[in-house]
C-alpha cells in the first residue's frame, strides 16, 4: 500500500482538512509554506494521466473549496496549484496529488526560469504538438 493509500485508509495519521466523494485533502508534512495542502484521490492512481476524469473533477471541486479556506486561515496573498508528474518533474509519491501552496507577497520563492525560442522554433514545435494531438 502506498503512503497516501495508508493515509486514506487511516493507517497512518494525517491532518485531514476536507473530503468529498472521490478525494481527500490533508496538510503536507513538509510544507513549502504553512497551510500547504495535498488533494489526493481516495482510490490509488499513480499519475494524473491515469486518473479518471470523474475523479479529477472531484479533486478540482475540492480545490475550489479548500484554496479560499487556506487563504482565509493563513492570510495568504495567493496560492500555487501544482502537481509534479514523473520523476523528472519531481514526483516523489506515485499516487496522484495536487499541491495547494499558500503564497505571501515577498515570501522569497522564485518562479521557474525561462528559455527563449530561436527563430521559427516555437512555430515548429506548436505544429508538432498539434500533429500529435490529431493522432
Ligand atoms: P511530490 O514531490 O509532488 O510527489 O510531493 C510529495 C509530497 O508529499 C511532499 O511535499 C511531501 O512532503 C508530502 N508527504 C510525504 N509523506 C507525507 C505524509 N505522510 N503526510 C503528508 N504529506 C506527506
Ligand atoms: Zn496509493
Amino acid at each position: 500500500m502506498c503512503i497516501f493509500c495508508k493515509i486514506v485508509a487511516g493507517a497512518i495519521p494525517a491532518k485531514k482538512i476536507y473530503e468529498n466523494h472521490h478525494s481527500i485533502a490533508f496538510l503536507d508534512i513538509q510544507p513549502v509554506n504553512f497551510g500547504h495542502a495535498l488533494i489526493v484521490p481516495k482510490e490509488h492512481h499513480d499519475v494524473f494521466l491515469n486518473t479518471p476524469n470523474e475523479v479529477l473533477h472531484d479533486i478540482m471541486d475540492a480545490v475550489k473549496k479548500i484554496a479560499p479556506a487556506i487563504i482565509a486561515a493563513t492570510g495568504a496573498d495567493g496560492f500555487n496549484l501544482g502537481m509534479n508528474n514523473g520523476e523528472a518533474a519531481g514526483q516523489a509519491v506515485f499516487h496522484t496529488h495536487f499541491h495547494i501552496i499558500p503564497r505571501f507577497a515577498g515570501d522569497g520563492f522564485r518562479h521557474w526560469p525561462h528559455k527563449e525560442y530561436g527563430p521559427g522554433e516555437a512555430d515548429k514545435l506548436a505544429e508538432k504538438i498539434k500533429m500529435k494531438l490529431a493522432v
